[in-house]
């Protein structure tokens, strides 16, 4: 049995490709199992509804399994005890992390937009149909990553994909199955100001010190007045109980490509200088991984 797991504090893509890459490895016939390691979001509550599939099982010990991790390779972002299971393979679509593993084994790394556009041509590759059920997840996870093609992390590959995902998938209109999943995900009202910090919070280890930086998917800035300060002192919260150097959250309007950055801790002051009266805006900023993260990765070195 081979368990299937996607990362800490999991986005609509790890839930997806973890079922995915398990509908995969059964067509191999090798028994395997989805797992989540934490609550799942309500853009991937949405596109389960549409598949008509439930969430995996919530699982954080994986200590004496074989295990498929999808959508990641660092260790900061897998089960607390990865070091006790055996690592089988790796699908994923981000730069290659820090897991150790002691025996041979399959890494699916590209770089595309989304780990369930790895998974689409891994299927193609080996020639196993994908069910109708499956394509609605992997073809939701694709647009909800590439943000409806917007992201600079979007490829031809990506596009191929959601091309052919949406006929099996028997999706008619894309643009409003795009417009709905993009009214999820950028659904925020009720979370509270540490929800929205947590909602898709990431950790980097840098020069030897614990940085977080989240982001907020929204449809207009205006979500988020009032609530600047809430937000803010959350961040420090968090530098203070956690010990972190430099705590951010991006709130980036998907619409028009533009990010506000809130931002704490010690390392804070390096970033002042691009400051206008405390506000830090992020013109033509999507994508916390091609975009925010290396940006920030210069600015705090
Ligand atoms: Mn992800
Ligand atoms: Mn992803």
């Amino acid at each position: 049995m081979i368990l299937v797991v996607g990362h800490k504090n999991p986005d609509s893509d790890s839930i997806c490709a973890a079922l995915a890459a398990t509908d995969f490895l059964k067509a191999r016939g090798v028994e395997a199992m989805p797992i989540r390691q934490g609550e799942i979001n309500r853009e991937t509550q949405h596109i389960l509804e549409q598949a008509g599939l439930e969430q995996p099982e919530f699982r954080t010990s994986v200590a004496g399994e074989k295990v498929w991790l999808v959508d990641y390779s660092d260790l900061a972002q897998a089960p607390d005890d990865i070091n006790e299971a055996e690592i089988l393979g790796i699908v994923d679509h981000h730069r290659l992390g820090d897991v150790m593993t002691v025996n041979p084994l399959e890494a699916w790394i590209w770089p595309v937009g989304c780990s369930c556009t790895v998974l689409f041509n891994m299927f193609q590759i080996e020639g196993y149909e994908i069910p109708k059920s499956t394509a609605v997840v992997m073809l939701s996870a694709i647009l909800s990553d590439t943000v409806g093609f917007a992201s600079p992390t979007c490829t031809q590959k990506d596009k191929d994909a959601v091309e052919a995902l949406a006929k099996i998938a028997e999706v008619e209109d894309l643009d409003a199955f795009i417009k709905a999943l993009l009214i999820a995900k950028t659904d925020i009202e009720g979370l509270s100001p540490a929800e929205l910090v947590e909602k898709d919070l990431k950790a980097y280890p840098f020069n030897g010190r614990d940085v977080v930086v989240g982001q907020i998917e929204l449809a207009t800035l205006e979500q988020v007045d009032g609530q600047i300060e809430a937000l803010e002192q959350d961040l420090e919260r968090r530098c203070s109980e956690e010990g972190l150097a430099f705590a951010a959250v991006m709130l980036t309007d998907i619409t028009t490509a533009t990010t506000r950055l809130l931002y704490k801790g010690e390392w804070a002051a390096k970033l002042d200088k691009h400051a206008d009266n405390g506000v830090l805006m992020m013109e033509n900023t999507l994508s916390r991984k091609k975009q925010g993260w290396p940006w920030l990765q210069t600015e705090l070195a």
